[in-house]
């Protein structure tokens, strides 16, 4: 197995590296360093470069001869991408058809994929299944499912042999504390509690307490990015063992209120976190929970994280030892 990992230096794309160095017989990460960090990526072969350099991607593939890739590089902000779809559409269908292009023109033909719960848009049942309805409420999900059909499609024309898969709420950092989130801007919930705690910030803003929920904050599904990451392991498994194109959640199948997750964050760091009710953000549906099943059925996947606490206390042991993120090059 000689893995390319785009977006290998990202942050789940980090953690899934880390993993898949102990089962690869090469990892080469693939990442344009726009948002990832040189940093996070370990004894891994790196290349920076981006999904539209045909030529960097070509050559790569076949200098270190690939055999399946393993795709992250996305932008991947529901709020971010309302306003600018322009750079959502460039990213995440352009980048990847032009992926897509190189793997088939170069007989890659197993590909693991980042998809996501944006996919589902506001959902009739919870929790959801995979064959619920499509309907993406923001620029983000519609990128994503509109590559989701595209790989459908190539797979039934090309042989193409896919897994993607649908993330929920991606949160917490390995327990060796050396990896974790850092984003600028950050946006997501966890990693901002975090930040307030550690008195980066005044405080959290609630996007809205008038959905209809128990507490009227919007609800999460939160899985702990090791275990996220072990699901890509798994699925690439699946593909060199002959499992065909599928499409799964990956969750943890419960949800938690953004009330609960500040309030799980106060208890973890001992620390009270001022917070705010603003307006609604635009493009967030109220309640996403993954339906797991199928996965654990399939791939025996089982999160080794389940409890809300412990997932943030991971998280809490990277912002502490790390507050301003992974240091910037040349800091050192
Ligand atoms: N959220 C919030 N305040 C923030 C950031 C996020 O209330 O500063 C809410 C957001 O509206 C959503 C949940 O927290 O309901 C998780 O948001 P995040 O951006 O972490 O992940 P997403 O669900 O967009 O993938």
């Amino acid at each position: 197995m000689n893995i390319l990992v785009t977006g290998g230096a990202g942050y789940i794309g980090s953690h899934t590296v880390r993993l898949l160095e102990k089962k690869a017989d090469r990892v080469v990460v693939y990442d344009n360093l726009v948002k990832g960090h040189r940093q996070a990526v370990g004894k891994s072969v790196f290349v920076q470069g981006d999904l539209l350099d045909s030529g960097k991607l070509i050559d790569t593939i076949q200098r270190y001869a690939i055999s399946s890739v393993v795709h992250f590089a996305a932008a991947s902000l529901v709020g971010e991408s309302m306003g600018k779809p322009r750079d959502y559409y460039r990213n995440n269908v352009q980048g990847t058809l032009n992926l897509l292009d190189v793997m088939l023109d170069n007989k890659v033909g197993k590909l693991v994929f980042s998809s996501t719960a944006a996919v589902y848009g506001e959902p009739e049942i919870t929790p959801i299944t995979e064959d619920a309805a499509k309907n993406p409420t923001n620029v983000y999900g519609r990128t994503k499912l509109a590559m989701e059909n595209a790989m459908d499609d190539y797979s039934r024309a090309y042989g193409l042999k896919y897994i993607a898969l649908r993330y929920f709420n991606a949160c917490g950092a390995d327990p060796a504390g050396d990896i974790g989130e850092d984003h600028e801007p950050e946006t997501h919930l966890v990693p901002l509690v975090l930040r307030a705690c550690l008195g980066k910030s005044d405080g959290i803003k609630i996007f809205g307490d008038d959905y209809p929920t128990q507490d009227g904050t919007c609800i999460r599904d939160y899985i702990h990015v090791t275990d996220l990451a072990q699901a890509h392991g798994l699925a690439l498994e699946a593909l060199y063992g002959g499992h065909g194109s599928d499409v799964y959640n990956l969750g943890n199948g419960s949800g938690f209120s953004v009330k609960e997750i500040i309030e799980a964050a106060e208890t973890v760091t001992g620390i009270k976190i001022r917070q705010e009710v603003i307006a609604r953000r635009a493009g967030d549906p109220a309640v996403l929970v993954a339906g797991a099943a199928k996965i654990k059925r399939d791939m025996n996947w089982q999160p080794q994280y389940t409890d809300i606490k412990e997932i943030i206390a991971t998280a809490w042991r990277w912002h502490r030892a790390n507050p301003d993120g992974f240091p910037r090059l040349g800091d050192r």
